[in-house]
Protein backbone atom coordinates (compact mmCIF):
# COMPACT_ATOMS: atom_id res chain seq x y z
CA UNK A 1 0.00 0.00 0.00
CA UNK A 2 1.44 3.85 -0.45
CA UNK A 3 1.22 6.64 2.03
CA UNK A 4 -2.39 8.30 0.64
CA UNK A 5 -3.82 4.31 0.48
CA UNK A 6 -3.09 4.07 4.08
CA UNK A 7 -3.75 7.80 5.05
CA UNK A 8 -7.20 6.78 3.28
CA UNK A 9 -7.71 3.73 5.35
CA UNK A 10 -6.45 5.80 8.32
CA UNK A 11 -9.07 8.29 8.11
CA UNK A 12 -12.14 5.63 6.96
CA UNK A 13 -10.98 3.54 9.94
CA UNK A 14 -11.14 6.71 12.11
CA UNK A 15 -14.66 7.85 10.89
CA UNK A 16 -15.89 4.21 11.22
CA UNK A 17 -14.80 3.84 14.95
CA UNK A 18 -16.07 7.19 15.99
CA UNK A 19 -19.67 6.39 14.67
CA UNK A 20 -19.13 2.92 16.35
CA UNK A 21 -18.45 5.27 19.67
CA UNK A 22 -21.56 7.37 19.07
CA UNK A 23 -23.86 4.28 19.08
CA UNK A 24 -24.69 5.72 15.34
CA UNK A 25 -24.70 3.14 12.58
CA UNK A 26 -21.76 2.33 10.35
CA UNK A 27 -21.58 4.73 7.27
CA UNK A 28 -23.75 7.27 8.54
CA UNK A 29 -21.02 9.30 7.94
CA UNK A 30 -20.15 10.92 4.86
CA UNK A 31 -16.17 12.11 3.91
CA UNK A 32 -15.25 14.88 1.95
CA UNK A 33 -11.80 14.65 0.86
CA UNK A 34 -10.80 18.10 0.71
CA UNK A 35 -7.93 18.36 -1.83
CA UNK A 36 -7.36 22.25 -2.24
CA UNK A 37 -4.04 22.73 -3.48
CA UNK A 38 -3.72 18.97 -4.17
CA UNK A 39 -3.19 18.23 -7.87
CA UNK A 40 -5.24 16.17 -10.04
CA UNK A 41 -2.89 13.07 -9.87
CA UNK A 42 -3.49 13.26 -6.28
CA UNK A 43 -7.38 13.48 -7.04
CA UNK A 44 -7.17 10.62 -9.33
CA UNK A 45 -5.21 8.62 -7.07
CA UNK A 46 -7.62 8.88 -4.28
CA UNK A 47 -10.71 8.24 -6.93
CA UNK A 48 -9.43 4.91 -8.03
CA UNK A 49 -9.47 4.05 -4.30
CA UNK A 50 -13.04 4.60 -4.34
CA UNK A 51 -13.45 8.23 -3.47
CA UNK A 52 -16.11 10.48 -4.67
CA UNK A 53 -16.54 13.18 -2.95
CA UNK A 54 -13.98 16.42 -2.77
CA UNK A 55 -14.15 19.51 -1.62
CA UNK A 56 -12.69 22.92 -3.37
CA UNK A 57 -11.80 26.44 -2.15
CA UNK A 58 -10.10 28.22 -4.70
CA UNK A 59 -12.58 28.83 -7.86
CA UNK A 60 -9.69 28.87 -10.55
CA UNK A 61 -8.20 25.77 -9.63
CA UNK A 62 -10.88 23.64 -8.96
CA UNK A 63 -12.80 24.60 -12.23
CA UNK A 64 -9.67 23.11 -13.92
CA UNK A 65 -9.72 19.95 -11.78
CA UNK A 66 -13.58 19.82 -12.47
CA UNK A 67 -12.95 19.79 -16.55
CA UNK A 68 -10.85 16.68 -15.50
CA UNK A 69 -12.93 14.89 -13.37
CA UNK A 70 -16.33 15.84 -14.30
CA UNK A 71 -17.41 12.41 -13.04
CA UNK A 72 -16.41 13.41 -9.61
CA UNK A 73 -18.48 15.22 -6.98
CA UNK A 74 -17.74 19.03 -6.24
CA UNK A 75 -18.08 20.82 -2.92
CA UNK A 76 -17.70 24.20 -3.04
CA UNK A 77 -16.28 25.00 0.51
CA UNK A 78 -13.96 28.37 0.60
CA UNK A 79 -15.10 32.66 1.17
CA UNK A 80 -17.21 33.49 -1.91
CA UNK A 81 -16.76 36.46 -3.01
CA UNK A 82 -20.29 37.68 -4.87
CA UNK A 83 -18.76 38.87 -8.22
CA UNK A 84 -17.46 34.44 -7.62
CA UNK A 85 -21.07 33.11 -7.58
CA UNK A 86 -21.71 32.20 -11.51
CA UNK A 87 -18.97 29.64 -12.06
CA UNK A 88 -19.99 27.85 -8.74
CA UNK A 89 -23.48 27.98 -9.94
CA UNK A 90 -22.71 26.27 -13.19
CA UNK A 91 -20.06 24.26 -12.38
CA UNK A 92 -20.03 22.67 -8.70
CA UNK A 93 -22.58 20.27 -6.98
CA UNK A 94 -22.79 21.33 -3.76
CA UNK A 95 -21.68 24.51 -2.09
CA UNK A 96 -21.38 24.81 1.72
CA UNK A 97 -20.31 27.98 2.36
CA UNK A 98 -23.24 30.41 1.85
CA UNK A 99 -22.36 33.05 4.29
CA UNK A 100 -25.04 35.65 3.56
CA UNK A 101 -28.27 36.29 1.90
CA UNK A 102 -27.11 38.25 -1.07
CA UNK A 103 -24.47 35.19 -2.53
CA UNK A 104 -27.44 32.30 -2.03
CA UNK A 105 -29.68 34.93 -4.34
CA UNK A 106 -27.06 34.92 -6.95
CA UNK A 107 -26.52 31.31 -6.69
CA UNK A 108 -29.81 30.53 -6.80
CA UNK A 109 -30.16 32.75 -9.73
CA UNK A 110 -27.39 31.34 -11.96
CA UNK A 111 -28.01 28.10 -11.14
CA UNK A 112 -28.25 27.01 -14.94
CA UNK A 113 -31.90 25.80 -15.19
CA UNK A 114 -31.29 22.95 -17.33
CA UNK A 115 -29.60 21.02 -13.95
CA UNK A 116 -31.03 20.54 -10.71
CA UNK A 117 -31.24 22.70 -7.84
CA UNK A 118 -27.66 23.48 -6.30
CA UNK A 119 -27.51 21.39 -3.19
CA UNK A 120 -26.30 24.46 -0.41
CA UNK A 121 -24.90 24.67 2.62
CA UNK A 122 -25.32 27.63 4.95
CA UNK A 123 -22.36 28.20 7.02
CA UNK A 124 -22.49 29.23 10.56
CA UNK A 125 -20.29 31.52 12.27
CA UNK A 126 -20.61 28.96 15.14
CA UNK A 127 -17.96 30.56 17.42
CA UNK A 128 -18.47 33.50 16.37
CA UNK A 129 -14.62 34.47 15.55
CA UNK A 130 -14.56 37.83 13.88
CA UNK A 131 -11.89 36.35 11.22
CA UNK A 132 -14.61 33.91 9.94
CA UNK A 133 -18.01 34.47 7.53
CA UNK A 134 -21.47 33.15 8.15
CA UNK A 135 -24.22 33.30 9.69
CA UNK A 136 -24.91 34.11 13.52
CA UNK A 137 -26.80 31.70 15.52
CA UNK A 138 -29.16 34.87 16.67
CA UNK A 139 -32.90 35.14 15.18
CA UNK A 140 -31.22 32.13 13.03
CA UNK A 141 -34.49 30.77 11.77
CA UNK A 142 -35.78 34.44 10.45
CA UNK A 143 -32.58 35.04 8.37
CA UNK A 144 -32.79 31.53 6.52
CA UNK A 145 -36.44 32.19 5.70
CA UNK A 146 -35.81 34.09 2.72
CA UNK A 147 -33.00 31.47 1.20
CA UNK A 148 -35.20 28.86 1.82
CA UNK A 149 -37.64 30.19 -0.72
CA UNK A 150 -34.49 30.17 -3.43
CA UNK A 151 -35.97 27.79 -6.28
CA UNK A 152 -32.32 27.36 -8.12
CA UNK A 153 -30.74 26.25 -4.34
CA UNK A 154 -31.91 23.12 -2.09
CA UNK A 155 -30.96 23.66 0.84
CA UNK A 156 -29.53 20.16 2.59
CA UNK A 157 -28.31 21.86 6.11
CA UNK A 158 -25.41 23.71 7.73
CA UNK A 159 -21.36 23.82 7.41
CA UNK A 160 -19.36 25.23 10.07
CA UNK A 161 -15.75 25.29 11.51
CA UNK A 162 -15.48 26.35 14.77
CA UNK A 163 -12.51 27.80 16.80
CA UNK A 164 -9.64 25.13 17.27
CA UNK A 165 -10.07 23.61 20.64
CA UNK A 166 -7.36 20.36 21.52
CA UNK A 167 -9.92 19.07 24.30
CA UNK A 168 -12.43 17.01 23.04
CA UNK A 169 -15.66 18.16 25.78
CA UNK A 170 -14.51 21.70 24.21
CA UNK A 171 -14.86 20.31 20.86
CA UNK A 172 -18.35 19.35 21.27
CA UNK A 173 -20.12 22.68 22.06
CA UNK A 174 -20.44 24.08 18.83
CA UNK A 175 -20.90 20.81 17.53
CA UNK A 176 -23.46 20.78 19.53
CA UNK A 177 -24.83 23.79 19.01
CA UNK A 178 -24.62 23.59 15.28
CA UNK A 179 -27.13 20.16 15.51
CA UNK A 180 -29.52 22.38 17.37
CA UNK A 181 -29.67 25.16 14.76
CA UNK A 182 -30.48 22.27 12.30
CA UNK A 183 -33.50 20.54 14.70
CA UNK A 184 -34.70 24.41 14.44
CA UNK A 185 -34.65 24.38 10.73
CA UNK A 186 -36.34 20.97 10.54
CA UNK A 187 -39.20 21.68 12.79
CA UNK A 188 -39.71 24.89 11.08
CA UNK A 189 -39.77 22.87 7.46
CA UNK A 190 -40.51 19.23 8.02
CA UNK A 191 -40.87 18.42 4.89
CA UNK A 192 -37.24 19.89 3.15
CA UNK A 193 -34.68 17.45 3.05
CA UNK A 194 -32.42 19.11 5.40
CA UNK A 195 -30.09 15.97 6.47
CA UNK A 196 -26.43 17.45 6.52
CA UNK A 197 -24.50 18.43 9.16
CA UNK A 198 -20.64 19.49 7.32
CA UNK A 199 -18.25 19.58 10.46
CA UNK A 200 -15.40 18.18 11.91
CA UNK A 201 -11.77 18.22 10.08
CA UNK A 202 -8.86 16.72 10.75
CA UNK A 203 -8.62 17.55 14.71
CA UNK A 204 -11.73 16.96 15.62
CA UNK A 205 -13.59 14.64 13.68
CA UNK A 206 -14.45 12.96 16.74
CA UNK A 207 -16.16 14.84 18.25
CA UNK A 208 -18.24 16.33 15.34
CA UNK A 209 -19.43 12.28 14.75
CA UNK A 210 -20.14 12.28 18.21
CA UNK A 211 -22.55 15.36 17.82
CA UNK A 212 -24.16 14.03 14.67
CA UNK A 213 -21.91 15.04 12.00
CA UNK A 214 -23.34 13.63 8.43
CA UNK A 215 -20.31 14.72 6.90
CA UNK A 216 -16.81 15.38 7.81
CA UNK A 217 -14.17 17.47 5.46
CA UNK A 218 -10.71 15.76 6.13
CA UNK A 219 -7.47 17.66 3.80
CA UNK A 220 -4.44 16.97 6.03
CA UNK A 221 -4.61 13.89 7.77
CA UNK A 222 -5.37 12.61 3.62
CA UNK A 223 -3.04 14.25 1.47
CA UNK A 224 -0.49 15.55 4.20
CA UNK A 225 -0.03 19.36 5.04
CA UNK A 226 -0.88 21.58 1.98
CA UNK A 227 2.04 23.06 0.43
C1 LIG B 1 -9.06 23.23 4.42
C2 LIG B 1 -10.41 22.98 4.93
C3 LIG B 1 -10.74 21.73 5.52
C4 LIG B 1 -9.74 20.62 5.76
O1 LIG B 1 -8.95 20.94 6.84
P1 LIG B 1 -7.79 19.92 7.34
O2 LIG B 1 -7.42 20.46 8.66
O3 LIG B 1 -6.69 20.02 6.33
O4 LIG B 1 -8.36 18.56 7.41
C5 LIG B 1 -12.05 21.55 5.93
N1 LIG B 1 -12.99 22.49 5.76
C6 LIG B 1 -12.73 23.68 5.19
C7 LIG B 1 -13.82 24.67 5.02
C8 LIG B 1 -11.43 23.95 4.76
O5 LIG B 1 -11.17 25.15 4.20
Amino acid sequence: MNNLSQSYQAVLQRIRQAEAQAGRSSNSVRLLAVSKTQPIEAINALADLGQRAFGENYLQESLDKITLRADLEWHFIGPIQSNKTRPIAEHFDWVESVDRLKIAERLSAQRPPNLAPLNALLQVNISREASKSGFLPENFIAQVEPIMALAGLQIRGLMAIPQVQSDFEKQRVPFAQLRALLAQMQKRWPQAPLDTLSMGMSADLEAAVWEGATQVRIGTDLFGARR
